[in-house]
């Protein structure tokens, strides 16, 4: 199936289908096997395998370039950082994925890298930090803060500085936002999240069109040995079918819980770009075909009503990670690290019905309310 001209919620359903010969399963089944009779290009399991294979031509398909997929998305970004030079300057955002910033400060401090965290929403603090670099990594949407990066100016302003540049694009996945069509080197997700949207599995995707690269992203794999199990691989590519109407219907209820927080009196702000007056609302709506299903909110300074608001809800899940069909949240400072504000909780808006979820946000807001001591 050539993908060309077909809708992104098309290619979502249609690639990856593996052997269109009569009596061939219309889905790629999960295979089991370390390795595999010889006289076929495929050898051994960590090295291929065919439902890696059927979750890499539909994730390629997605975001425009060639998908290797790897056994969790700090796997995926550890192999990315892994090509980086010995020593080579690398400017990553001060606000991002947990274990990103983790990874990269490892890196700093054993002499792997030299490091720069900037705020990558700031485009003059980017590009002043841009010296003599090698790598520019991007997080956006930003967790936990929602921020969004020019994508487009950064990464031409970091080509034009002879750096290359990552997009970790989970928060936005390959449906709303399309980094190499921006001009991006990689593009990173977490697979994890919305790709498989079931909170059942760990899985991470690295994609790149450039085919020395994606020739490196697979001997890291190889070689590392961070090879995904098929039953993953096969579980992600079942999720990924359904996220056009998965993703539709968790946004359109995200909008909703964003403006309804928003009227809230405990709530003193609300990050979502899909807000007209969030700082990212101009940029995403530039560069993003939508403005995802993430959001977090903060209540007045008040980590203690924070902590009250999550120990309240009934339906939503009080959970860490995001991208399930489920509603969940956390208070984001529980890990520590990240820079969130000690008040903020981030929403990962699931697709049940909007007034539920709602009912129950509501009613937790008013337990902690009730509940909390003076200020
Ligand atoms: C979860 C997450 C990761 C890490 O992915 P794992 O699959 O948990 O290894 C990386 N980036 C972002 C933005 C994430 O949300």
């Amino acid at each position: 199936m050539d993908p060309a001209g077909l809708d992104p919620a098309t290619i979502a359903v249609a690639a990856g289908r593996g052997d269109p010969a009569p009596g061939a399963p219309l889905n790629v089944p999960p295979v089991l096997a370390s390795t595999y009779r010889a006289g076929r290009p495929v050898s051994y399991g960590r090295v291929e395998n065919p439902t890696w294979t059927a979750l890499e031509e539909a994730l390629g398909a997605l975001e425009g370039g060639t998908a290797r997929i790897f056994s969790s998305g700090m796997a995926a970004i550890a192999a990315v950082l892994d090509g980086v030079p010995d020593g080579a300057h690398v400017v990553a955002p001060a606000g991002a994925y947990t274990g990103t910033r983790a990874l990269v400060h490892e890196l700093a401090e054993r002499g792997r890298i030299r490091l720069t965290e900037v705020d990558v929403v700031d485009t003059p603090a980017v590009l002043a930090a841009l010296h003599e670099t090698h790598l520019l990594w991007l997080e956006s949407p930003t967790n936990p803060l929602i921020g969004v990066a020019d994508l487009p100016g950064l990464i031409a302003a970091a080509h034009d500085r002879g750096a290359v540049v990552v997009v970790d694009s989970t928060f936005a996945t390959p449906l709303r936002q399309q980094p190499l069509a921006l001009g991006a080197d990689v593009v990173v997700h977490s697979a994890t999240k919305f790709i498989s949207g079931h909170s059942d599995l760990i899985l991470g995707v690295a994609v790149a069109r450039d085919p020395q690269r994606v020739e490196a992203l697979h001997g890291q794999r190889t070689l590392h040995g961070a090879a995904p199990g098929p039953m993953e691989a096969w579980l992600a590519l079942r999720g990924l079918r359904t996220l056009p109407v998965r993703l539709d219907r968790a946004e359109s209820n995200a909008g909703f819980l964003a403006r309804r927080l928003d009227e809230h009196g405990l709530v003193s702000r609300v990050r979502y770009p899909g807000l007209p007056g969030d700082p990212g609302h101009e940029r995403a709506r530039a560069q993003m075909s939508g403005f995802g299903a993430v959001l977090s909110f903060e209540v007045g300074g008040r980590p203690d009503v924070a902590e009250a608001v999550c120990a309240a809800v009934r339906l939503i899940g009080h959970t860490t990670s995001l991208g399930g069909v489920e509603t969940t949240m956390e208070r984001r400072a529980r890990h520590p690290g990240e820079g969130a504000p000690p008040d903020l909780i981030r929403v990962s808006v699931g697709i049940e019905h909007h007034e539920d979820i709602w009912a129950d946000l509501a009613q937790a807001l008013e337990a902690a309310a009730g509940s909390a001591g003076p200020a």
